[in-house]
């Protein structure tokens, strides 16, 4: 199995699949994305609505189980989690998704073999799961306009701290509440206040909100004690996926001071299931947004050469459960685009580590909110409603300030650009369930 033959550039954007839903121009999935995740306990790639779990195909013999010399084989890929495959060399996975594109490429001779092999996305046994173990999550507030926004809202002559265009600000998150898309999401309960000094009492949230975010899972770490330099820092990354913050505001007004977010954050954060790999995303990689004449140059170790953002534009819709029940579609409420972010993932990743910190195969960063300079690309209700002083009204007439009981918030990611298949990241949904008693 070492013929050249067996191995096509997925990024060409030339490139056709024989799967028929993979060429429907409005499909996520084309043969240029080959998104990985976790179906039926295994390592699956997604083409168009279809899923192939590589250890079918390497039982098949569609697929080689050696590549530069490392095997890969059933523990790689029956594992639960990406972890043990992000941890294979970038060249191995270079030359796998190039097998696979050969594999799915129109006029293989794998057609025949893989065909049967091939289960629908919506098949019953086909739940989204995580698709890495992950041991750290943290959380950046990379977008300018968000923190210029949300700022604004408490420090009407101050919106931005100092302290914002040097340094990439973050908090850690909560890794054990992470969900997959499709999970609901019970309304928390916590400390909220009617007046800044309190007192609090304790009930469910009555601001519930939504954070839009794009994540990205780190798939080479760095030793304890050492750093990962921003020019290398992107090539650590895996791939991205699309996430929901969801925030309880009363409960973060109260407790945010001194330290940053806590359990308005941490009770859950949902992700898409598809992991949309850097390699499929490079042709979408644009520089940053030009910084102002008054900006500071960013400190040398923050400076990226290759700097990459990356041109994803990003969706969020809701609907009631009235409006599901009578057939009603989601009410598009923000479209914004990653790409108007101040900080890179690049920049966000080498920022986290150059103080040493170890960073770790299946570690998920996130970007913060994505916000746009217009009404209607901002990415949380607390913004898009500023406060809840300008309500929304859904596709049933009711009005949204914050998130009701039942509310189902969709989130879609795509990248388009003349000449190449639209490559996205499918859904990434959660409905919110009444706080328990
Ligand atoms: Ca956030």
């Amino acid at each position: 199995m070492s013929d050249a033959n067996l191995f096509r550039d997925a990024s060409d954007p030339l490139l056709r699949s024989w799967v028929a839903s993979a060429v429907d121009p409005q499909n996520d999935f084309p043969i240029q994305n080959l998104a990985y995740g976790i179906r039926n306990g295994g390592v699956a790639v997604r083409i168009g609505d279809k899923y192939l779990l590589l250890k079918d195909a390497l039982d098949a013999g569609v697929l080689c189980a050696e590549f530069e010399g490392v095997c890969w084989g059933a523990s790689t890929l029956q594992t639960g989690s990406l972890n043990a495959f992000a941890k294979l060399s970038a060249a191995v996975r270079a030359k796998l998704r190039a097998h696979l594109a050969w594999v799915f490429a129109e006029g293989s001779p794998a057609r025949a073999k893989t065909e049967p092999l091939l289960i629908s996305v919506d098949a019953p046994t086909s739940n989204d799961a995580i698709p890495f173990v992950v041991g750290d999550y943290t959380d950046f507030y990379a977008s300018l306009h968000h923190a210029t926004n949300v700022g604004s809202m408490f420090r009407p002559t101050n919106p931005l701290l100092p302290n914002w265009k040097h340094v990439p600000i973050g908090y850690h998150g909560r890794a054990s509440s992470i969900v997959a898309s499709g999970s609901t999401v019970v309304r928390p309960k916590g400390q909220t206040v009617a007046n800044d000094d309190g007192p609090p009492t304790f009930g469910p949230s009555k601001l519930m909100d939504y954070e839009l975010e794009v994540g990205f899972f780190v798939g080479e770490g760095n030793e304890l004690g050492t750093t990962i330099p921003v020019a290398q820092a992107w090539k650590h990354i895996f791939g991205f996926v699309l996430v929901n913050d969801w925030s309880a505001r009363d409960m973060q007004k109260w407790e945010y001071q001194p330290l940053g977010p806590f359990l308005a954050k941490n009770f859950a954060t949902t992700i898409s299931p598809w992991v949309v790999t850097r390699e499929a995303l490079e042709p979408f990689c644009v520089a940053g947004p030009p910084r102002s004449a008054e900006d500071p140059t960013p400190l040398p170790y923050l400076q990226d050469p290759h700097g990459c953002n990356v041109d994803i534009t990003l969706e969020v819709t809701i609907s009631s459960a009235k409006m599901r029940a009578d057939g009603i579609a989601p009410t598009l409420i923000s479209r914004a685009s990653f790409r108007d972010m101040f900080w890179t993932p690049a920049q966000m990743l080498a920022h986290h580590a150059s103080n040493g910190c170890n960073m770790q195969v299946g570690d998920l960063l996130a970007s913060g909110t994505v916000s746009g300079t217009t009404k209607d690309s901002r990415g949380c209700l607390l913004e898009r409603t500023w406060r809840g002083t300008e309500p929304i009204t859904l596709g049933d007439g009711t009005e949204r300030r914050f998130l009701q009981d039942g509310d189902e918030v969709i989130m879609r990611g795509y990248c388009e650009k003349a000449g190449f298949p639209r490559i996205g990241f499918g859904e990434c949904k959660g409905q919110v369930l009444p706080s328990k008693e």
